[in-house]
């Protein structure tokens, strides 16, 4: 069976005269000294991609039925008629880190929008959510759009994780912290490497989170040297806590670190291992700053890792019907970059 990616959750209430997407979502700085403006390849309507997109993949890979790339940037090839379809088209907006995606005119359910996230993710293959396991979106323009997640622990010793950050955003942090209060609070943040860990001590700090994080991805710099816990290769694989396990996956870096939570069958892969809209499967992160034989390594070592749901970085979250399927998938991923990939 082929893995899967894509097409959030949506639950749709109207509010008369909630304001306008711009002014719910803070515009980050832009990376063009020149306004942006409407991208001609858009299909007409009210919603656009404008020229200061970075092609970072989330609107692709949250709302693909909505949003495809076109020339190296995104797109919209589908205006969203329905409500279901405008509110996960505005949940890209919220998500974008450039604030690339626009409407027109003011939309009604852009307060929604920003509000649901936490955002329950999909699984594609049975259409439905995945207990446990959220999107944080808000990405940030220093992560390149990097997914930030959230996964619940449950049992004796209940807690939250995060897993690489999103762009600090007030009325988020204080939704994060209502989810998690009455499930023990989110206890660690979990950094995959170096490039994701962008507002990585505010939200340490407003979340109570003990950080973790390899020592070789930590740096002055990006101020990861005052991370709580520094893992060295020795410490691999590192038991977080029952049931959640942290693995070294070198290439992208070489200090890469994914994270198994064995509760919701959940692998958090960085930027290791991601669904290729473009290649239609399975791929390993497109920039190496490492090793490609590392990250070749790293990957097939997921053949052994019990995990059904992937959830990276970048691209796309990927899904397995079974421990089969899951070999047979990883497997093939292994041959094509071994084979044929060409990263970039
Ligand atoms: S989320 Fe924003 S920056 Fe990223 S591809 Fe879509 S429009 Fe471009």
């Amino acid at each position: 069976m082929p893995v899967a990616a894509f097409a959030g959750p949506v639950h749709v209430s109207h509010h008369p005269g909630t304001p306008s997407l711009r002014a719910v979502c803070r515009r980050p700085p832009r990376f063009s000294a020149s306004a942006p403006v409407r991208r001609p390849e858009n299909a007409p309507g009210d919603l656009y991609v404008d020229s200061s997109c970075i092609d970072c993949d989330t609107c692709k890979w949250l709302a693909p039925q909505i949003f495809h790339s076109s020339h190296g940037q995104s797109a919209v090839y589908n205006q969203p008629t329905t409500p279901d379809a405008q509110l996960i088209a505005l949940q890209a907006a919220v998500a974008c880190p450039t604030g690339s995606i626009r409407t027109t005119k003011p939309s009604r359910i852009a307060r929604d929008a920003r509000s649901s996230f936490p955002l329950a993710m999909p699984n594609t293959l049975e259409s439905t959510t995945v207990p446990d396991v959220f999107y944080n979106g808000f990405a940030s323009p220093d992560t390149f759009g990097g997914a930030s997640w959230l996964v619940i622990q449950r049992g004796d010793d209940p807690c939250v994780i995060m897993f690489d950050c999103p762009r600090f955003f007030k009325p988020l942090s204080k939704a994060i912290k209502k989810m998690a209060e009455p499930l023990g609070g989110i206890r660690y943040l979990v950094l995959s490497h170096q490039d994701d860990v962008a507002g990585h001590a505010k939200w340490a700090s407003e979340l109570g989170a003990e950080r973790v994080i390899h020592k070789r991805e930590c740096n002055e710099r990006q101020g990861t040297t005052a991370c709580e816990v520094q893992l060295e290769d020795a410490n691999f694989p590192y038991t977080l806590m029952e049931g959640v396990e942290l693995i070294h996956v070198p290439g992208h870096t070489s200090g890469s670190i994914a994270m198994l939570h064995r509760g919701t069958q959940s692998l958090f892969t960085g930027d290791h291992i991601f669904y290729s809209q473009r290649e239609d499967r399975l791929c390993g992160a497109r920039y190496i700053m490492h090793s490609r034989e590392e990250l070749v390594k790293s990957v097939e070592k997921l053949v052994n890792i019990p995990f059904l749901h992937g959830w990276p970085g970048h691209g796309g979250h990927f899904h397995f019907s079974d421990e089969e399927d899951r070999i047979t998938q990883i497997t093939s991923a292994v041959k094509f970059m071994r084979d044929s990939w060409k990263p970039w």
